[in-house]
């Protein structure tokens, strides 16, 4: 090979290694919001419509029409608008919301006046319930009413909304509403579906940030999502509307601004709940300064409790006690009276609730059932079934998963060591009756079963993995979750797994260290990971953490000792080879590199950088043609990465393919406008074919600061 080809492609290899740093899809949000706010400084008032997928779902009811599914719900004329005009739904999601900490929920110590008056106004659900403790699927489940095993969504790690899901978004975009989301956590990032019929769907999270410890960028305050949503309406008059509004504050870290950080000195977490409740008060206020209040149709819920230290669990997501299930539910449905209901119901029943007062058909493959009966203070005659898992202690340790079933003041929940609970009278399920109460808790047993095998469809759900971005992983790890998927597991015929009750402390230890390793404590967490060692000696996260740590503290043999032993305990484990092939690459030893990463992108084919790692390596081989391979299909598995797109054009233009080459390099300036490299490589495809201006205006915009 000419010396001077050579030198080139050792040029390409370290400029897309440098590409690989800024990364990520934040490029394209971030252009997108730009142009956004730019209309909205112009004072433009069209709709700013920003769909990411078809919108290819007919529900039912589209063959009744529209005329006849907009039967009117509210009573009085408002806002100019005519009677037959269907309501603006409103769902508020406020995230990590215990029931029992909200005024109206009979918490003395809570400031949320907001909250208060919406239950006064409207019907408030004592005794409602998630039945996932975990943001994504929670949300999940409240969008589509249905439970994780028809989402197949069980934590945040694992799959995205199947493309084919009837969400409340996507049925009611079909009947002519306008739909925008607004979101306080890149947990629920576009990219894991739940913008599914949404025209906007307000994410704009910044994941070029992704691989520094920057605690800021992990979440938008309440405020910042509440600016986004009047700053929007005010450029979006066309009605009717649907809007959910997602707010973050109350979970884990406990940060809330002032004047709340000082009034809620002692209790942090009330402080965010007031905060969040102030946010919500704004809201509620655009829409009746407008007149536009009275018929709207409002939800107000939670995805879930809070642990606050109850059966030894700080936040949530590994246990399924109430203190992380129950939530508060209000519904404000226009000319309904106001009042309180104690059946139990669950998140899943309120996309039928909604649809059922607007007068729309509910889908058959929805799983929760209509509250309007309750609702209009009428005997509902529904016998509740209340169905919670949680997946998190066996996706990510391989201890037991936790399944139950609330029904009628009792609950089981299924576990090596189960657990019944009258719940009614004993609310902090302290009291396990299960060997006093043999009888009943089989056949609850028998009911979780039969209910399990009733709402997982019979293919299972439809597989729709998510991207697998490493960086994601490190951003949910300093979000509290301790975020380590070991590969799919198996169980090993006959050997039980571990309780999660007798982990919680492991969990908790795992829990702080992450927290500290990821604030750049390496040694703190390092001491606790070795702790947590003595009770789990064999567990491959424990070493893989104990691995990052070291990657931390640059001490890189030592970071690839504590990989590989996390890989002779799970030779699965795609995360754990990733890592360990960055680091081979980092050495200098290729080879074992080109294993360690080709493994980890087989194992989790959605790993696109796994893919565009690799493809350096093989650079670097001067495996050419296999390099040019892994970033195609790296573009591939995530077309919105923009050095892929880079690397796929440069390739071309050293094949001769001038053609080929602009189209990925338009395409990679256009995702990331601030790539000089890209920009270059497009003037020099543009000068091969001959198109000297376009050329020329590139290299000049190569050169700009
Ligand atoms: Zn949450």
């Amino acid at each position: 090979m000419p010396v001077v080809r050579q030198r080139r492609l050792r040029s390409i290899h370290l400029a897309l290694r440098h590409l690989l740093a800024p990364a990520f899809c934040c490029v394209e949000i971030r252009t997108k919001r730009k142009s956004w706010q730019m209309a909205r400084r112009n004072g433009h008032t069209k709709v700013m419509v920003r769909c990411r997928a078809p919108i290819l779902f007919l529900t039912l009811g589209m063959a009744l029409g529209l005329a006849v599914a907009m039967v009117p719900v509210g009573k009085s004329r408002t806002g100019g608008r005519l009677e037959a005009d269907p309501p603006d739904v409103i769902l508020v999601t406020i995230d990590t919301l215990r029931a029992d900490h909200v005024g109206c929920y009979g918490y003395a110590l809570a400031q949320t006046p907001t909250i208060d008056a919406l239950a006064r106004s409207g019907v408030r659900f004592t005794r409602a319930y998630t039945p996932v403790p975990l943001t994504l699927p929670a949300h999940g489940s409240l969008l589509t009413g249905t439970f994780p095993m028809a989402t197949g969504m069980h934590d945040f790690t694992t799959n995205k909304l199947p493309a084919n899901s009837a969400t409340l978004a996507r049925i009611l975009h079909d009947h002519g509403y306008t739909t925008a989301a607004f979101i306080g956590a890149a947990v629920l990032d576009s990219r894991f579906g739940l913008n599914l019929g949404f025209d906007e769907y307000f994410d704009h999270f910044d994941f070029s940030q992704l691989r520094v410890t920057n605690f800021d960028q992990l979440e938008r305050r309440g405020d910042q999502v509440v600016d986004e949503v009047l700053s929007w309406l005010k450029l979006n008059p066309r009605r009717p509307l649907f809007l959910w509004v997602h707010l973050y504050d109350p979970h884990y870290p406990y940060t809330p601004p002032e004047p709340y950080a000082s009034r809620f000195r002692n209790s942090l977490y009330d402080g965010e709940i007031a905060f969040v409740d102030a946010q919500v008060g704004r809201l509620f206020s655009y829409f009746r300064e407008r007149g536009e209040y009275d018929n709207a149709l409002i939800v107000l819920t939670s995805d879930h409790g809070e642990g606050l230290g109850e059966h030894g669990e700080k936040t949530h997501g590994f246990f399924i006690y109430n203190s992380t299930l129950h939530v508060p539910l209000i519904f404000k449905v226009p000319g309904v009276r106001p009042r309180v209901v104690e059946e139990e119901v669950s998140l899943v029943d309120v996309l039928p609730t909604l649809l059922q007062a607007l007068k729309l058909p509910v889908p058959p493959v929805v799983q929760g059932r209509s509250l309007m009966s309750s609702i209009l203070g009428r005997p509902s005659g529904a016998s509740s079934n209340l169905y919670a898992e949680t997946y998190l202690p066996l996706l990510h340790f391989h201890w037991s998963q936790l399944r139950s079933l609330q029904s009628h003041g009792w609950k089981f929940i299924e576990a090596p060591q189960p657990e019944l609970y009258e719940v009614r009278r004993d609310t902090g399920e302290r009291n396990n009756l299960f060997k006093g109460q043999g009888a009943r808790a089989l056949e609850m047993r028998e009911r979780l079963y039969a209910l399990m095998r009733r709402y997982t469809p019979p293919a299972g759900p439809e597989p729709n993995k998510a991207l697998t971005d490493p960086a994601l992983y490190d951003r949910l790890r300093s979000l509290g979750y301790v975020a380590v998927s070991p590969g799919t597991y198996v169980q090993p015929s006959g050997k039980p797994l571990p309780d999660p009750k007798d982990r919680i402390q492991t969990y908790e230890l795992l829990s702080e260290a992450m927290s500290d390793g990821q604030r750049g404590r390496y040694q703190e967490s390092l001491r606790k990971l070795r702790e947590a060692q003595r009770t789990e000696p064999d567990s491959p996260t424990i070493n893989f953490m104990i691995g990052l740590d070291d990657q931390g503290l640059r001490d890189f043999p030592e970071a690839m000792a504590q990989f590989q032993a996390a890989l002779k305990a799970n030779p699965d484990f795609s995360q754990a080879l990733f890592n360990l092939g960055e680091l081979q690459a980092q050495a200098g030893d290729l080879d074992s590199a080109a294993v360690s990463l080709a493994r980890a992108a087989k194992l989790d084919p959605t790993n696109f950088v796994a893919t565009f790692e690799l493809g350096i390596v093989y650079l670097k081989q001067n495996r050419y043609e296999e390099a040019f391979r892994e970033f195609q299909r790296t573009a591939a598995i995530n077309p919105d990465y923009a050095p892929a797109h880079a690397a796929v054009g440069e390739g071309y233009l050293h094949l001769g393919k001038p053609n080929e080459a602009a189209k990925e390099l338009e395409r990679a300036v256009e995702l990331d406008p601030r790539s000089r490299r890209a920009r270059y490589s497009l003037g020099l495809a543009y000068q091969a074919l001959g198109r000297q201006a376009d050329a020329e205006r590139e290299f000049e915009r190569a050169k700009a600061p």
